[in-house]
């Protein structure tokens, strides 16, 4: 076994704290990583207050995960040690049913394997995340990291990248596209520079007016202040695709109403209560909701290679892991330019 330190949750209720486990030593298909940077997604927040109602505790948090491989078991050809790369949100998967075999594990009809708080069937109990010093995944689950990329900037590209690229590319979003992203947060500024990349023109629903000048430079044409009623209702009808990324309960129904006819809103932002939906906004002009879970293992390699290419990350403010707990309640002040990431050399 691995002796390992992390920063945990003992209960929903208390801050995180230094916490030490232990971690398997490697199969013969795993990966063992240093980890150097992990990004903080409003996800961990949800999880370490239980939120969901499926936390498990001790929780250690984390799936944007950046480091350096250290050891690899014997079958391993993906990686070599001293190599960089990546783990998001998912370390294992049954690889058998239909889902798995298209690539799409985040949807495996077995339940995947998250990288925190999951029942881990290599054992030992349940999976522990990022925010440590180390981790122990196998091959099939780890990304490469394109060298040119700052590796503290990349890390949030593993869930707020892949969650926000995903969507834009099911839904073909593209040049002529118009599109909205409600919220900037880590979801959010991610949504503005793929829309942005793809050739769609962006337009940013914000309550925050403050946040106005940083979403155009991330590259949205417009910025709408969504508590504005008459701006609101001036947008109605105009948008092909929406991007849901509010992390809390709002109504959807203005938002529904800024779509084309046949236009689609999706849904990544994740709050507990559900959110009440009128037919009629989706009736009257065959419109549709949907929502969408992070990506396959596939897709978040595409999606990092395209980074790679295009000179794209994630801008971050890093912080050291002891302000942790602050960062949460910066984040619920949606004070946030635009994701924390932890320095885990501070661990
Ligand atoms: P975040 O950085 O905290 O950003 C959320 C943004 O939503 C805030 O910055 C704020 O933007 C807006 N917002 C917050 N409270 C609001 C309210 N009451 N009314 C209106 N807008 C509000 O969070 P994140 O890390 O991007 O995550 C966003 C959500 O996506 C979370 O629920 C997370 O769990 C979920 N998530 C889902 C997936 C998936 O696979 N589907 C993956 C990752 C995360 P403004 O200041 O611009 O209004
Ligand atoms: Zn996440
Ligand atoms: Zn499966």
């Amino acid at each position: 076994m691995i002796k390992s330190k992390g920063y945990a949750a003992y209960d929903p209720q208390s801050d995180l704290a230094p916490h030490d486990f232990e971690r398997r030593d490697p199969d013969p298909t795993d990966v063992q990583m240093e980890i150097l940077f992990c990004g903080v997604c409003h996800s961990d927040l949800h999880m370490v207050r239980n939120e969901w109602g499926n936390s498990e505790y001790p929780l250690i948090p984390g799936h944007e995960i950046v480091g350096r491989v250290v050891k690899v078991g014997e079958k391993v050809a993906r990686v070599k040690p001293g190599d960089m790369a990546a783990i998001g949100c998912m370390v294992n998967s049954c690889r058998e049913c239909p889902s798995c075999k298209d690539g799409l594990e985040q949807y495996c009809l077995n339940g995947a394997t998250l990288t925190y708080a999951s029942p881990d069937p290599k054992g030992p109990g349940f999976t522990m995340g990022g925010y440590s010093n180390n981790i122990v995944a196998d091959e099939a689950f780890i990304l490469k990291l394109p060298n040119n990329l700052d590796p503290a900037a990349a890390a949030p590209l593993l869930c707020a990248g892949i969650t926000t690229y995903s969507p834009l590319r099911h839904w073909k979003v593209g040049k002529g596209s118009k599109v909205a992203v409600v919220g900037l947060g880590g979801l959010g500024h991610m949504a503005i520079k793929f829309a942005h990349a793809f050739g769609a023109e962006v337009t940013l629903f914000t309550t925050s007016p403050g946040k106005t000048e940083d979403a155009k430079r991330l590259g949205a044409e417009q910025v709408v202040i969504s508590k504005d009623e008459n701006a609101m209702a001036a947008e109605a009808g105009k948008y092909d695709f929406v991007l849901n990324t509010v992390s809390a309960k709002i109504d959807l129904t203005p938002y529904i109403n800024l779509l084309k006819r046949e236009g689609t809103m999706v849904l990544v932002g994740a709050p507990a209560e559900p959110l009440p939906l009128g037919v009629f906004p989706l009736i009257m002009q065959r419109r549709s909701v949907a929502g969408s879970l992070i990506g396959g293992i596939r897709e978040t390699q595409e999606m990092l290679d395209f980074c790679g290419q295009n000179d794209i990350v994630s801008d971050v403010e890093i912080i050291p892991i002891d302000k942790i707990n602050e960062a949460y309640e910066r984040m619920l002040k949606s004070d946030v330019k635009y994701r924390f990431v932890i320095d885990m050399a501070t661990l």
